[in-house]
């Protein structure tokens, strides 16, 4: 890349906001059996709860004259609307209509689509969604890049 490359080009940087909310559920499928379900999730087939920590990272170029990717005010405003608003403190399988009406088991994995999906719809088009990590506990932390297989 030559100088006057860099010179027309924005830098494109990586800015992530990270968030805890508290949440119950249980890991149990419809499309299972009782017995099925006690024995694919264990103990938590039961209604229990997690402090969860997302990292919500995005991508975007740097505006030339804010010097920003994106205003974190901005940020914290989309997350407090849609992460905070609609898991923190709330049993995820019965007040969450995305896994309620949809039948979907409220497992970290799914719990990061729906985070996806409901930032990426909201962000401005000069910025977009390059992942959500997510911290079940200390030990299991699932990543989700938008990716389909
Ligand atoms: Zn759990």
């Amino acid at each position: 890349m030559s100088s006057t490359d860099r010179q027309s080009l924005k830098p494109l940087v990586y800015l992530t906001r990270i968030e805890k909310f508290c949440s119950a559920h249980r890991l149990n499928s419809r499309a299972l059996d009782v017995q099925t379900n006690s024995q694919t999730y264990g103990k938590c087939n039961a209604v229990h709860g997690h402090n969860y920590t997302a990292e919500i990272t995005l991508k975007g170029t740097v505006d030339a004259i804010t010097g920003m990717v994106l205003d974190i005010a901005v940020l914290n405003e989309i997350i407090a609307q849609t992460v905070m608003k609609s898991l923190d403190h709330k049993n995820i399988d019965e007040d969450v209509p995305y896994f309620r009406d949809n039948d979907i088991v409220s497992t970290a994995e799914n719990i990061s689509v729906y985070i996806w999906k409901v930032i990426a719809e909201r962000l401005p088009p000069n910025v977009t969604l390059d992942s959500i990590k997510l911290h079940e506990t200390d030990k299991n932390v699932f990543v989700f890049r938008g990716e389909y297989a």
